[in-house]
């Protein structure tokens, strides 16, 4: 079924939903479903699976000379999906990105996302590589989010790349992107972020779901400012407990995310214990939840980050 379809049904009922990242290469699948078995019966009708693109290293060759090399660390996206599927009988929503991929490779994997019966996808352009200071496309890639959002959108209507496909079949992906409630990094002002994402709902964009906050009303702002700009789709909150001392800075640098004063406060007051600093943490996160639930949020999304017990005493205090 697809995510927007869950919604409606829920009428109005917050659902819940997991985010999960493949393994290192080299890695099993026992870890996907390691994290995924205690979540399960809180009953999330999706799990997205997060796309890595490829990276850059600098490995030592014979002569002692260094040599930039390009590798893919955590591979497996669409074959964790359909194992997602067959293991647990819910949807698995992949993340495709922009970068790493032809048009022509889009092609081919939505081809076989839609041979493997997967009916959702979330549609992302993708970070700056490790050691580029900004997105590289791959050339005869796209550039942006809203061009692989409308060639989803095209082969939804049968159009493929080669217009010598007369009568192509027709895929019937329903299209996720991603919102910022505190603003893409790189947008120049929130107010032209979210035309763009007006854009890239226009364009075909079904649902939003959002990078990580940990203060509601910025949150609530952006989706008060979403609905005027004419954004009526589902907009999904995305929450990720902060459960370690190192991520009151490394949040902020990877995210482009404030952290609120009461939480960092909290956070400093019990920064040697460890274990009190990972309550603080689980306890913010329920009361975003709480306040999020009774927003009417359509569901609450979950950046698991391999964490099942943390995410399952959110879960817990609130379902
Ligand atoms: P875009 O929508 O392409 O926007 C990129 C920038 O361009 C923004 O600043 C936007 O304001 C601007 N822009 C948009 N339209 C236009 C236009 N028409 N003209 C000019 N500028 C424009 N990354 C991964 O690598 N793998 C993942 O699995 C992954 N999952 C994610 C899941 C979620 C829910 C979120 C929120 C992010 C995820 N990301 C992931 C990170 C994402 O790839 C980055 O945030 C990336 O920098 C932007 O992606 P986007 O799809 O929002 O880009």
């Amino acid at each position: 079924m697809k995510v927007t379809e869950y919604f409606e049904k829920a009428k109005g009922k917050s659902l819940i939903s997991f985010e999960i990242l493949p393994p290192m290469k080299g890695g099993g699948i026992e870890s996907i479903f390691k994290t995924l078995d205690p979540l399960m019966e809180f009953k999330p009708p999706f799990i997205d699976v997060t796309y890595h693109r490829e990276e850059y290293v600098y490995k030592e060759n014979k002569n002692g000379f260094y040599e930039k090399a390009s590798i893919r660390k955590r591979p497996g996206t669409v074959g964790i999906c359909t194992a997602i599927m067959h293991r647990y009988g819910v949807e698995a929503v992949p993340h495709l990105l922009c970068g790493g991929f032809t048009k022509e490779e889009t092609e081919d994997v939505l081809i076989d996302l839609h041979f493997l019966g997967i009916k959702n996808v979330l549609a992302l352009r993708g970070d700056a590589r490790k050691f580029e200071t900004t997105f590289v496309p791959t050339e005869g890639g796209h550039s942006l989010s809203i061009d692989l959002v409308r060639q989803i959108k095209n082969m939804n209507q049968g159009q493929y790349l080669d217009d010598n496909i007369e009568n192509g079949q027709k895929t019937n992906f329903c299209i996720g992107i991603a919102g910022y409630p505190e603003k893409h990094f790189e947008a120049p002002n929130h107010d032209i972020d979210i035309e763009f994402t007006k854009e890239k709902i226009d364009a075909g964009g079904e649902y939003i779901v959002t990078q990580m906050f940990f203060d509601n009303s910025a949150f609530l702002k952006y989706r008060e400012k979403c609905k005027q700009s004419g954004i009526n789709v589902p907009i999904v909150p995305g929450i990720k407990p902060l459960t370690k001392f190192y991520q009151l800075s490394s949040i902020p640098r990877h995210f482009f995310v404030n952290l609120p004063s009461d939480l960092s406060k909290e956070i400093l007051k019990v920064k040697d214990n460890k274990k009190k600093l990972k309550e603080v943490g689980i306890e913010w996160a329920i009361h975003q939840c709480q306040e999020l639930k009774a927003a009417g949020v359509p569901c609450i999304h979950f950046y698991t980050m391999g964490d099942s017990i943390t995410v399952r005493k959110i879960v817990e205090a609130i379902y």
